[in-house]
């Protein structure tokens, strides 16, 4: 049966401070403790006594698990662990998407309530209902696709404008992606990340998230360069988080997160945050669909000026071997791919064309 569907967290929360109300917000949706906090290191040294405040203040039992540092099966069983042990009926993650993430999927294995709290603004993991798991190694495992989208989105925009503005950054990369992978998957007829096509909703948030990152993405980085929050920062970490975070989730992937799914494949892109490489495979995926000349160089202007990698040498990749380009794009057509919604078939050999040439635009 035809269908379509849009989903999104219960309720998304963003403010200058607002962790200090975590306590509140979950009393609000009514949710019950005990609460299982996975921590990134940085959001745990700066955040502990706001935590200990607001939710002792709200009648909360908590611990805290400190991250281990990647999304992997592991890191998920010893979150789930310690839930058990805990009796824990709610599971924060606070810091960045990789903690996001593995506590989106402790808590799906315990059948606890979801709230993200984001450190930074690197990524749409927050209000998704998606993990990307990554193997021990660090190259990208799998998807992991649950049924329920958080209950509580928080967002501290004075802990984003105090985070380091790659992270900033490497959000928008992500967010640029989103409009375009929406457009194609609506092109193609393909079903969205949730099995149903996509309403017009998502396709315009996803519109409204690029519109926004053209407009104040520059202004934005000024901002956290003077770690404030001003107008710009709060309507990008919007873009970042929940725009794009609903436009993928509800409009579709296709072409540019497959490519960065292909980047990780080639171990000298690790250093390379997701939303970088995501902005390469935004390039790449706009050259193959032949995308309008001005827009092609819109996107890569906007990228150069705020720091998204445009080249393989930005990438890390200075000498790119055949070898590496035949691994990265046989990565990004895997038969499980999201490259396959866009609406003509792509080859490995499309893929590395459509790298080089993006390469080669500089
Ligand atoms: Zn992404």
């Amino acid at each position: 049966m035809h269908r379509s569907i849009f989903c999104s967290p219960s309720r998304y929360t963003q403010g200058a401070g607002v962790t200090s109300m975590l306590g509140q917000e979950l009393q609000i949706l009514g949710l019950e403790g005990p609460v299982l906090i996975v921590a990134g290191r940085n959001a745990a040294s700066q955040l502990s006594d706001l935590w200990e405040r607001s939710l002792a203040q709200a009648g909360y039992k908590y611990d805290i698990h400190h991250f281990g540092g990647e999304c992997t099966g592991l890191e998920i069983d010893r979150v789930t662990a310690k839930g058990h042990s805990l009796g824990a009926k709610i599971v924060i993650g606070s810091g960045g998407g990789k903690v996001i993430d593995t506590s989106r999927a402790a808590a799906a294995d315990l059948g606890a309530s979801v709230v993200s709290c984001p450190s930074i603004a690197s990524s749409d993991a927050p209000c998704s209902a998606i993990s990307v798991l990554y193997k021990e190694d660090g190259s990208y495992d799998r998807y992991r696709i649950y049924g329920r989208n958080p209950d509580l989105v928080l967002v501290d925009t004075t802990l984003i404008a105090h985070s380091p503005k790659r992270h900033l950054v490497a959000g928008m990369g992500d967010a640029l992606a989103t409009l375009f992978e929406a457009e194609a998957c609506q092109k193609s007829g393909a079903l969205n990340t949730r099995g149903g096509a996509a309403l017009q909703t998502a396709v315009n948030m996803a519109r409204l998230c690029f519109d926004t990152l053209m407009k104040y993405g520059r202004a934005a980085c000024v901002s956290i360069e003077k770690n404030e929050v001003s107008q710009a920062l709060d309507h990008v970490v919007e873009a970042n988080t929940l725009l794009s975070g609903l436009g993928f989730e509800s409009g579709g992937l296709a072409a540019a997160h497959a490519i960065h799914n292909g980047l990780t494949r080639v171990p000298q892109t690790h250093k390379m945050m997701h939303g970088e490489k995501v902005a390469f495979g935004t390039i790449t995926q706009l050259i193959m669909q032949q995308a309008d000349k001005a827009l092609l160089e819109e996107v890569t202007t906007f990228c150069k000026d705020v720091g998204l990698p445009t080249t393989f040498a930005d990438l890390g990749l200075d000498e790119i071997s055949d070898g590496d380009l035949r691994i990265i794009a046989q990565g990004a057509v895997a038969p499980e791919e999201t490259i396959h919604n866009m609406p003509f078939p792509v080859s490995e050999q499309l893929v590395i064309e459509s790298m080089k040439s993006a390469n080669e635009l500089n």
